[in-house]
């Protein structure tokens, strides 16, 4: 069973992209031992980001989305190629805030005010980079500001996460409808009067809804077809070599004193925590490259 899938509607005149996320959210809750309102944070941006990187073509294409918050959590920072291995981390994974005034997990209030970075790096000179400031600290918000004014695509953007009270991920996912150029104004207005009432994804979702119902729903278009589907999830491409790049942008000296310190030199990928040691001779080794 595939976990995303595009799709286009209305005669080919408006794209959509839907993606159930409960396991891939899981996952990186349990990765990095997330607090509910993180999970909630980097899931939607995780989310939104597995979206985003369906459109890369490329076996070597690569999407980075940055959020710099003023916020507890620090930075939320999200990578996917496209074959949609997806893998993200937080400064801070453990914030806790008390429940917004609707009750709901404060993402918001955990992010803070600050930007939206998103890089691709599609196999060209430089990669594309869009900047925007962040809207809400929402997420879906944030996102659907950023495509309109950094892509100058009009888009609706709806993202959720569901925490059980268990700890567990119980729903999570997605979805983003654009109207491509060629799209008629009634066409537009119905989609933005549908998505003004639709519930939340998490409670379309809960009500057992697969994606195709929630595209079904969300574009008014009972004839929408699927074009592409593939599955997300959590997965890192960290090194040894990689790894040897952060110690030999930390520095020969650094290196060798936190050796000296400790008798090994430890890192830790920040993506899946997998630890990497050095020993004087590996030392030796990188720095003599
Ligand atoms: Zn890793």
């Amino acid at each position: 069973m595939s976990n995303i899938k595009k799709y286009l509607a209305y005669n080919k005149s408006v794209r959509a992209i839907a993606i159930d996320a409960t396991s891939m959210v899981q996952e990186i809750r349990d990765i990095h031992n997330l607090s509910n309102v993180v999970t909630a944070a980097l899931g939607r941006v995780m989310i939104v980001s597995a979206m985003i990187a369906t459109t890369l073509k490329n076996d070597d294409d690569r999407l980075t989305v940055i959020i710099k918050g003023e916020g507890e959590i620090g930075n939320l920072t999200v990578c996917a190629n496209s074959s949609l291995d997806i893998k993200g981390y937080v400064t801070n994974p453990q914030v806790e805030l008390p429940l917004n005034s609707e009750g709901k997990l404060d993402v918001g209030g955990a992010i803070g005010a600050g930007t939206l970075t998103v890089i691709k790096d599609i196999g060209l000179k430089e990669p594309y980079v869009g900047t925007c400031e962040l809207l809400t600290g929402e997420i879906g918000d944030d996102f659907a500001y950023y495509f309109n004014v950094s892509e100058q695509t009009p888009s609706v953007v709806s993202v959720g996460v569901l925490i059980g009270k268990d700890g567990n991920v119980q729903k999570a996912g997605g979805y983003i409808i654009q109207p491509l150029p060629e799209c008629e104004d009634k066409v537009i207005d119905k989609l933005e009067s549908i998505n003004i009432k639709l519930p939340s994804m998490t409670e379309l979702m809960n009500e057992n809804r697969n994606i195709d119902d929630i595209i079904k729903n969300a574009t008014g278009d009972m004839d929408v077809e699927v074009v592409y589907e593939n599955d997300a999830r959590v997965k890192c491409d960290c090194s040894q070599k990689r790894i040897e790049n952060t110690i030999i942008a930390l520095g020969k000296e650094e290196a060798q004193k936190i050796l000296k310190e400790n008798g090994i030199l430890e890192l830790s990928c920040n993506f899946c925590n997998k630890k990497y040691s050095f020993n004087e001779q590996d030392l030796e080794k990188i720095f003599k490259k």
